[in-house]
């Protein structure tokens, strides 16, 4: 007998969609042989197909005889369409699994007891499972069928069979057992068996917590779960696309975001690889290539802060009010006995004076019959007021230590201004701050929290990897081409003799932006943000490419009407942010379209605006942006008029003879998902019907310009779709303002090594010019990729952190650039600064800035 596990196991999981189509069949071999080349064993855990458990469960909750006929033969359909594709014949495994299935559809009808419905459910993955072998088979590789029922038992403590739990210890014998049986084995997830044999479930989503038994009495050296997400992120990302990938976490970070609601993992998963030290790692079944999520005992970065934003739906919320009684010894657990007697379990408590508020655990499906909840809840009555609201939302803030950053969250709390918040708890693992709202808002304020605690600050951070929409988007061949100046070294070095730093502009990649934009048909004007880079060169070459100007100040409008002959002033929109009022005046009188943020305006200086067509700049309440500084709406934001607001700057303008003809919104700089720029046009369509006069909706810039080398561009192709379905019968224009998404690629900053420094964990590398002339490093944590221009042909041996002369630490323009080792005179290319470079430079430490070069 042995005493020991003498081969190393893996287990592998895989989701619904994961085994419901041909390729994924292929990756699971792939993945599965790969392992047998290391010389370990491999279980694999599957899923039913794809939705198959929602449709056995409908027949198990009751169906007359239409539906269950449809229901059956959506079933057959959806096994046999994989069958076929998959090329196999048929074979008696299945087919007993199968007529077993007929069999327990002819009983279906009536509304299920839960050990039938059990055996019923059970199906999905028995068959499943079955196909899998046979697909394996047919690929050679030569696989185990195991009746997960004969292997897991449930613990005597599991009440539910819909909901059981299993015993976790390592199992040295069956490992060893297995073993010998074979090196692949293929069993079904969501399954176990009870005490006397019979059928149990492990709750809906629950085949990861299979997976975690097995890997726990196989003693595995990894748990693989297998799903259509190549990891675990800070929110969901289907509802949130900014969410960002989390590389590492603890087991308790994994626990708390699969608890309070990241439904990726199933939560009781977590536990049994926790206990046996087994790391657990998120894989997405059709990027195998992604490195996904670790999850393991400790995770890299647990300092305190939010890690993720997460929720449940379908929230019971209770409350219990009992003035008289509260001060009472024994009212609590005279409470608590009703639930236990009743068999409801608790899942959040709040309290105050005389109301005890909580939460009933959604994962338990007992808790959603009305029958027993109306006998609980008249039990209940008997001690004290009780007011249920159905249908909740929880969100939580899940990270570490969030007490002690409560002060940093309070700001990001305003979002829950005028919203019903049922109850508010902090857990006592000071894991997470959880708040249980009604669900209309609820997706808008997941949005907006992850927003303003995790998206606007996670740039540049190690714990956040990639964004949902990045991972999304597909690369275009455009994206993988060589940027303009990789061909035009020698040039670039020609023009740097005599000179310390220059900034070199390529019009021909503005160009080429201008005539991307313009093949955007739901746009009917575009606006180039002159603030973005106001050289005069660069205005003329993107008004020939049709682009009108949108200026910040009267200055700019002065500049545009100079420098690019034709330009006629009513072509120039002016959106002025706190600006004095003469500048209001001289532009009104030049005749640009003007765009006000703010009614005190109105109000103050009434004369100005008698009798004029007017622009609106609208807060939408929902920023974005690439760094919390750039994000310019939203309660933070100095910018835009509120929506509450709205009827009375109407009113103050009407009242004057003046016309609201425009509305103008901006949420912020460097967005990558095109989705933002729908949900602001949806807003806009929202309160367009109080607005009769406005024929011109300006969705503002922000279009992303991917910040490194092998990042997918901007989709536009997308974002005209999405813009286009939303105007389909309307009868506005729509207007962009994009700056940066024209002027960032056509600029280079060229600039020569200074000094070589070796100090602490650091390799410096000085140039000549620092924050003086870049400030978006230092401003926004921006990041730009470093070349070294001499040396291109060289391989990168050395890390460095580039730094500027200017005395500030914070004079920093990159981090840990993998470059050739580097020497005084090199010229060193800082990429992508034609936007925001030279316009925010300044003479700081009297260097002058680098000067500007057209080539
Ligand atoms: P499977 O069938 O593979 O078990 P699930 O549907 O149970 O897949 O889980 C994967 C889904 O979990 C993803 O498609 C995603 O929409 C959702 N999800 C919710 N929250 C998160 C999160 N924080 N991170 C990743 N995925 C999440
Ligand atoms: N098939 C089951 C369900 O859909 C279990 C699982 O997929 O995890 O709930
Ligand atoms: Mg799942």
């Amino acid at each position: 007998m042995h005493n020991d596990v003498t081969h190393e196991w893996v287990v592998m999981k895989f989701g619904g969609t994961s085994v419901s189509s041909v390729d994924c069949w292929g990756t699971i071999c792939e993945q599965a042989r790969g392992h047998l080349a290391t010389g370990k064993r491999v279980m694999i855990v599957v899923s039913a197909l794809s939705g198959v458990t929602n449709l056995l469960s409908r027949l198990a909750d009751g169906v007359d005889e239409s539906e269950k006929a449809a229901i059956r033969a959506e079933l057959t359909t959806q096994h046999q369409e994989l069958i076929t594709a998959l090329g196999l014949e048929p074979w008696a495994e299945y087919g007993r699994h199968w007529d077993s299935l007929l069999a327990a559809l002819g009983d279906a009808g009536p509304k299920m007891k839960d050990e039938q419905r059990a055996c019923l459910l059970a199906h999905g993955e028995l068959l499943s499972s079955s196909i899998g072998r046979a697909v394996l088979a047919a690929k050679g590789l030569d696989t185990v069928w195991q009746d997960a029922r004969k292997l897991l038992q449930t613990t005597s403590a599991s009440t539910s069979v819909l909901a059981a739990r299993c015993d976790d210890h390592s199992d040295p014998r069956l490992a060893n057992r297995l073993a010998a049986e074979g090196s692949v084995h293929i069993t079904q997830g969501f399954i176990a068996s009870g005490a006397d044999g019979q059928t149990c479930l492990l709750g809906r989503g629950g085949s990861d917590t299979s997976a975690a038994y097995f890997a726990a009495r196989l003693s595995a050296s990894a748990l693989e779960i297998w799903t259509d997400v190549p990891g675990i992120f800070s929110a969901d990302p289907r509802a949130v696309p900014e969410a960002r990938l989390l590389r590492r976490l603890s087991f308790s970070e994994a626990q708390e975001l699969a608890s309070m609601g990241a439904r990726v993992l199933h939560p009781p998963s977590i536990q049994p690889a926790r206990r046996h030290g087994i790391p657990v790692f998120i894989k997405d079944t059709n990027r195998p290539a992604e490195p996904g999520t670790q999850i393991a005992a400790r995770s890299p970065h647990e300092e305190a802060q939010v890690k993720g934003v997460v929720s449940r739906d379908n929230i019971t919320v209770i409350t219990m009010e009992n003035s008289a009684m509260w001060h009472q010894a024994g009212f609590l657990a005279d409470a608590f006995a009703v639930f236990k007697r009743h068999g409801y379990s608790v899942d959040l408590v709040s309290t105050s004076e005389a109301t005890v508020t909580v939460s009933l655990d959604p994962q338990i499906p007992a808790h959603y019959d009305s029958g027993r909840m109306a006998a609980f809840l008249a039990d209940l009555e008997g001690l004290c007021r009780v007011t249920v609201h159905n249908g909740c939302v929880s969100i939580s803030l899940v990270g570490n230590a969030i007490r002690t950053i409560l002060g940093r969250l309070s700001a990001a709390l305003d979002v829950f201004q005028d919203r019903q918040v049922h109850m508010v708890t902090q857990s006592a693992n000071d894991l997470n701050l959880t708040l249980v709202v009604d669900p209309d808002h609820a997706l808008s304020l997941v949005r907006k929290l992850h927003q303003l605690l995790i998206a606007s600050q996670a740039e540049n951070r190690p714990e956040f990897g990639p964004s949902w929409a990045e991972l999304s988007r597909q690369m275009k061949p455009a994206d993988l081409a060589e940027p303009w100046w990789a061909g035009k070294a020698e040039r670039l070095t020609e023009l740097m003799e005599g000179r310390d730093a220059a900034y070199v502009y390529d019009l021909e990649t503005a160009r080429a932006a201008a005539r991307r934009l313009r093949g955007l048909k739901s746009v009917s004007r575009l606006l180039y943000a002159v603030k973005a880079n106001d050289h005069a060169g660069l205005l003329r070459a993107l008004a020939a490419e049709g682009m009108t100007f949108e200026c910040v100040s009267l200055a700019e409008i002065q500049h545009v009407l100079d420098c690019v002959p034709g330009t006629a002033a009513a072509d120039v929109l002016f959106t002025p942010n706190f600006a004095p009022r003469h500048e209001y005046a001289a532009a009104l009188e030049l005749g640009v379209q003007l765009t006000v943020d703010n009614s005190w305006v109105i109000h103050q200086w009434p004369d100005l605006f008698a009798g004029r067509d007017i622009f609106l700049r609208v807060d939408l309440e929902t920023g974005y942006g690439h760094h919390k500084k750039v994000i310019t709406s939203g309660v933070d934001s100095k910018f835009g008029i509120s929506l509450g607001h709205l009827p009375e700057v109407r009113h103050a303008i009407e009242s004057r003879g003046g016309r609201i003809v425009g509305l103008h919104a901006h949420t912020g700089s460097g967005v990558i998902n095109s989705e933002v720029w729908r949900e602001q046009l949806d807003r806009f369509l929202d309160v367009l019907p109080q607005f009769p006069d406005v024929r011109v909706l300006d969705l503002g810039g922000g279009l992303g310009v991917p910040d490194r080398r092998g990042k997918p561009g901007f989709d536009l192709d997308r974002l005209d779709k999405l813009l286009a379905e939303a105007l389909t019968g309307r009868n506005v224009e729509l207007w962009l303002e994009p700056g940066r998404y024209l002027a960032a690629e056509c600029g280079v900053l060229l600039s020569r090594v200074t000094q070589l420094k070796s100090k602490g964990q650091f390799h410096y590398l000085g140039i000549s010019t620092g924050m003086n002339s870049l400030i978006r490093p230092a401003l926004y944590g921006a990041y730009h990729d470093i070349v070294n221009l001499s040396r291109l042909q060289e391989k990168a041996q050395q890390h460095y952190r580039v730094v500027g002369p200017i005395c500030e630490s914070g004079d920093v323009l990159g981090e840990g650039r993998f470059l050739p080792a580097s020497e005084e005179g090199d010229i060193i290319l800082i990429a992508n600064t034609g936007a925001y470079g030279r316009v925010m430079s300044s003479h700081y430490n009297r260097r002058s800035p680098a000067e500007e070069v057209m080539l």
